[in-house]
């Protein structure tokens, strides 16, 4: 049987660039069936932590050795600069499969507690264990890093795993199944779905054979996975979007605060989680803080992803740039003046691809749907504050509780006002670090669970919790409960 094809586009120019083999829901039953005799019967969850950990240091090895080809692949297939692919996403892809090898022993040691009372002694011995068959969802603006993460603690864990890419972005993911079966993977113990979320997600999702779904995504998919999986009981780790704040105090070092908030609002174009789409500026630094930022913004410079120079490149979808757009106009409709973009931008060398120019929107208030909803786009929201309350008052006032920056030279300050902000995340004096030990996610409607750390590393595990008795002259209080 003839399986459907998918073309794959350059959003720099909307050229096709590869075509895919789709599955459908009987594709996805199949995959889950290898993964669950792969998991039941196979080697992968009993052979011994240091050739698990081994076979996780090949995975990290193959991709290095695979970095140009994997660094030119996700620029070509998502847009972005070649020097973010180059020395982000595929750097760290390998790093965390290394952290993840190198730790696995430690994280899964079993915890011994010895429990004594009047009526009773125990041994308790809780032991983290693979939890079985993982289905790994995964969205388009960090294809090769978001899958890497969740690939890594998953295997490490000795789980079986079925890999969902999002529809636009399945290339480097296809090459990263390539690298675990170079690494020797057993058969089985990785499998990909190609596919839209809308034609195989209800299949994937809803299965009783799966044990967990580790979703990034947006919130409103991330809710119609949660539907899907009140069939049966499996558990969840939902990493959704957000509408993340930056406050800029009085006292911060203004140069560092300038550039910083253009990296964590122009960074991938702003299709990132947690792009600072809300930033907040003390009032007696706003003027000089805006006029930077906004001629800085205004000199990122566009273009394809694959050139070197390139600061911004295209978004990844013509249908993403036409939502982008109709949230500007919304909000321009709504009162928010533009201080520069709001457009596509005019140079003819742009117009092939979905290219949109940085966006600064002010006077936007509370109220506003511009305030409130995800844009996923270049696209930022500024404010003046006279008060800290005032500024925590705006940081919080959304659904999303992703991440925050503060910026000031006083770090005590940082710390007090990080404990009054709503978020998962907080960097002070800085953006986007993330680290494979520090384990990260959102709170509210930005969803639950965390990925990374020992932390996300245990949510792809089951606790078991073995009781031995160990009550003096072995009468455990059982014995004589009847009296018999
Ligand atoms: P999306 O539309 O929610 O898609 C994410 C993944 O879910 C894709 O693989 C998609 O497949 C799949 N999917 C879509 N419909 C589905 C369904 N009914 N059942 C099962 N799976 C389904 O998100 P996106 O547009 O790719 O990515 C942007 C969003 O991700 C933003 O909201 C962003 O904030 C969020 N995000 C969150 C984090 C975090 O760590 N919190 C990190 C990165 C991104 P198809 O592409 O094939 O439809």
């Amino acid at each position: 049987m003839h399986k459907a094809k998918q073309k794959i586009i350059n959003p720099a120019n909307g050229e096709v660039i590869a075509e895919v083999s789709v599955n459908d829901a009987d594709g996805v039953a199949q995959a889950i069936k290898r993964a669950r005799l792969a998991f039941e019967q196979g080697l992968w969850p009993r052979i011994s932590l240091p050739e698990r950990k081994n076979f996780l240091l090949k995975i990290a090895q193959g991709i290095l050795e695979h970095a140009q080809e994997l660094a030119r692949l996700e620029t070509l297939n998502t847009g972005k600069p070649i020097k973010e692919s180059t020395f982000m996403d595929v750097p760290s892809a390998a790093e965390t499969f290394k952290y993840f090898a190198e730790n696995l022993e430690n994280f899964l040691q079993p915890e011994t507690r010895r429990i004594s009372s009047e009526i009773a002694c125990a041994e308790g011995n809780l032991l983290p264990e693979p939890i079985g068959v993982t289905a790994l969802i995964v969205p388009w603006n960090y294809p090769l890093l978001i899958a890497s993460w969740k690939l890594a603690q998953s295997l490490a864990a000795g789980n079986t795993v079925i890999l969902k890419p999002a529809s636009l972005t399945p290339l480097s993911a296809l090459e990263l199944v390539r690298i675990t079966q170079g690494a020797g993977i057993p058969d089985g113990v990785v499998n990909i779905i190609i596919g839209s979320g809308a034609s195989v997600g209800e299949a994937l999702c809803a299965d009783i054979n799966l044990d967990l779904i580790s979703f990034t995504g947006s919130n409103e998919v991330g809710k119609k996975i949660i539907g899907y999986t009140t069939k049966n009981v499996k558990k969840l780790i939902m990493e959704l979007g957000g509408k993340s704040a930056s406050i800029i105090l009085e006292d911060a070092d203004l140069e560092a605060a300038v550039n910083g908030s253009l990296c964590s609002i122009f960074l991938n174009q702003g299709q990132m989680c947690t792009a600072m789409s809300r930033i907040f500026i003390a009032e007696d630094i706003y003027d000089a803080f805006i006029d930077s930022f906004v001629e800085r913004a205004q000199r990122l410079k566009l273009g394809p992803g694959e050139d070197f120079q390139t600061q911004m490149g295209p978004l990844i979808s013509a249908e993403q740039r036409k939502k982008v757009i109709s949230c500007v106009e919304k909000a321009k409709k709504e009162g928010a003046k533009v201080l520069c973009g709001g457009k596509i931008p005019d140079a003819p060398e742009l117009k092939k691809g979905f290219f949109f120019a940085p966006t600064v929107l002010a006077g936007v208030s509370k109220e506003m749907t511009i305030f409130k909803e995800e844009i996923f786009g270049p696209v930022v929201c500024v404010n003046k504050f006279s008060t800290l309350e005032e500024a925590i008052d705006l940081a919080n006032a959304s659904e999303f509780a992703l991440a925050a920056c503060i910026w000031t030279k006083d770090e005590a300050q940082a710390k007090e006002l990080a404990s009054k902000i709503n978020a998962g995340t907080i960097w002070i004096n800085t953006y986007g670090m993330f680290f494979n030990e520090l384990s990260y996610g959102g709170f509210k409607q930005s969803g639950f669970g965390k990925e990374l750390g020992r932390v996300g590393f245990l949510e792809y595990t089951r606790l078991k919790n073995i009781v031995v008795d160990k009550t003096k002259e072995s009468k455990p209080l059982v014995n004589y409960w009847y009296g018999f």
